[in-house]
């Protein structure tokens, strides 16, 4: 259990019973510089969320009070980040801090060969213009979207082998993002000669930011062994990963975050990362591997894709100050504070008995809204309406991972409502307070008070044949 850190301590009580308390945790930082966020009233965010369509990624940011959309390049870098980017070398070939990212990335993860790119899907571009070929199939714990896309554009199968629990929202287990080592192992008996490389997502972001245990990231390894193949780790949350593994894994409780990422790249062969992550930049992302033959397939696409090998798609500066940030965020007390405030968040939702996708994962927290809303029907976007409400009530932006998100069936033409339909709230690193957190909370359970009373959701007017959530138009169902 971890203590609350924003109850008033009441000393009247205290000097009554003479106990020694535990000393609460608090945020491993200082803040240094501050950025104004503006509130607003409920008639005027009634007027924005209109005027976009009633779809929350149209609205303008300023007329958001707190941005839940996603963690991604939303963090808040620190003073040596920031000392970093005044240092960066900006020389075409051979920059200074491309070589200091390479070490630390080596050091890190074991991984000899680098390239940086310019996010973490054009690592995948590079990469996998290399390794996958037209009936090619990719197996893995959940693939993210655009990993998926990169497999899917070159007519090729994600197969996905995440443990069936995963899809059960109530049911509480340590490494919900584990591969199902047995779906795995199949796919290489039946189809072994197909399959490219084994692709294992630390944490397993669409099944919540759940993490994989090292046991099975050992068991992939032996998996892979037999078969001749090679593992990829998507790596975006690795130390996020890594944390999870020091306080729920045995034999882990003593080692440092380091020596565990060092320890999960071992069973890997490469990686693909999005640094707007766990590398706590606003931009970057890299490709980094053991093997020779990968670095120079990779290379043949990065000077055209992306750019010249010791930049490939990132400013100096950016290197540099990633280089840091890397170091910094597999630091325990940095990730500590991180995933205490996503728990402190999970904990706040507890007391009101608002439902989630459990237990809270590493960076995000996902309401159930088909648990919330259950007098809105499904074909009027139930996490869409717990969405615009929030923000409604308190200027949350949080985003819909849903139905319409699930875009329609490609021959049909059909919604697809056989998924889960849920509101997802990120937490950004470094940028909020517990007292957002506690806004958060207070404004969702002033709107799960009222679900009796919501009994309408949307309809689409508007809308492209893929992917559709970035630009919906909605209209409210009186
Ligand atoms: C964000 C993300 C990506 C893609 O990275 P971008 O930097 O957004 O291009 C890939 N995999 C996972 C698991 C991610 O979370």
């Amino acid at each position: 259990m971890y203590v609350k850190l924003n109850k008033w301590i009441n000393f009247g009580d205290l000097s009554l019973k003479s106990t020694t308390m535990e000393l609460p945790i608090a945020e491993s930082w200082k803040i240094k510089m501050v950025e104004h966020i503006r509130t607003s009233t409920r008639e005027e965010r009634e007027q924005w969320i209109k005027d976009a369509h009633y779809n929350l990624f149209q609205l303008p940011a300023d007329q958001v009070y707190i941005d839940c959309l996603t963690d991604s390049g939303t963090g808040a870098m620190s003073d040596r980040q920031w000392a970093a980017l005044m240092m960066g070398d900006e020389s075409y070939a051979g920059s200074r801090s491309f070589y200091e990212l390479k070490d630390v990335i080596t050091r890190l993860t074991g991984f000899e060969y680098v390239i940086p790119t310019h996010q973490g899907r054009a690592a995948e571009n590079v990469l996998f213009s290399h390794l996958v070929k037209e009936g090619d199939i990719v197996p893995g714990n959940s693939h993210f979207d655009t990993t998926k896309g990169h497999i899917e554009s070159r007519k090729a199968t994600a197969l996905d082998c995440t443990i069936d629990e995963a899809k059960n929202t109530q049911l509480e287990l340590p490494f919900k993002g584990n591969v199902d080592i047995a779906k795995l192992e199949k796919a290489l008996a039946e189809n072994g000669d197909k399959v490219a490389f084994i692709v294992v997502t630390v944490t397993n972001n669409t099944a919540g930011g759940q993490p994989v245990s090292m046991e099975n990231l050992k068991e992939v390894r032996r998996v892979a062994d037999k078969y001749g193949k090679r593992v990829i780790l998507d790596s975006a949350r690795f130390a996020e990963n890594a944390y999870f593994i020091k306080t729920r894994e045995e034999g882990y409780a003593d080692k440092t975050i380091k020596e565990i990422a060092r320890e999960m790249f071992s069973y890997a062969d490469g990686m693909t990362m999005s640094a707007k992550k766990d590398g706590i930049v606003n931009m970057g992302g890299f490709i980094a591997t053991r093997h020779e033959d990968w670095y120079e397939g990779a290379k043949k696409y990065c000077i055209p894709f992306e750019g010249y090998l010791t930049y490939g798609g990132m400013n100096g500066r950016d290197m540099a100050a990633l280089a840091v940030g890397l170091d910094e965020n597999t630091e325990f007390d940095n990730l500590d504070t991180r995933i205490r405030q996503v728990q402190y968040l999970a904990s706040r939702l507890d007391e009101f008995g608002i439902p989630y996708q459990r237990p809270v994962g590493g960076h995000a927290i996902f309401v159930d809204a088909g648990l919330v809303l259950t007098k809105v029907p499904k074909e009027e976007f139930p996490a869409q309406t717990l969405a615009i409400e929030l923000y409604k009530e308190a200027g949350v932006r949080g985003c819909e991972i849903g139905y319409i998100l699930a875009d329609r069936d490609p021959v049909t033409r059909e919604n697809r409502f056989g998924g889960m339909d849920l509101l997802r709230l990120c937490i950004a690193r470094r940028v909020y307070t517990n007292n957002h957190m506690d806004v958060i909370a207070v404004a969702l359970k002033n709107v799960f008070d009222r679900r009796e009373s919501i009994t309408h959701g949307y309809k689409i007017v508007w809308e492209t044949e893929l992917m559709r959530h970035f630009t919906v138009q909605l209209e409210p169902i009186q």
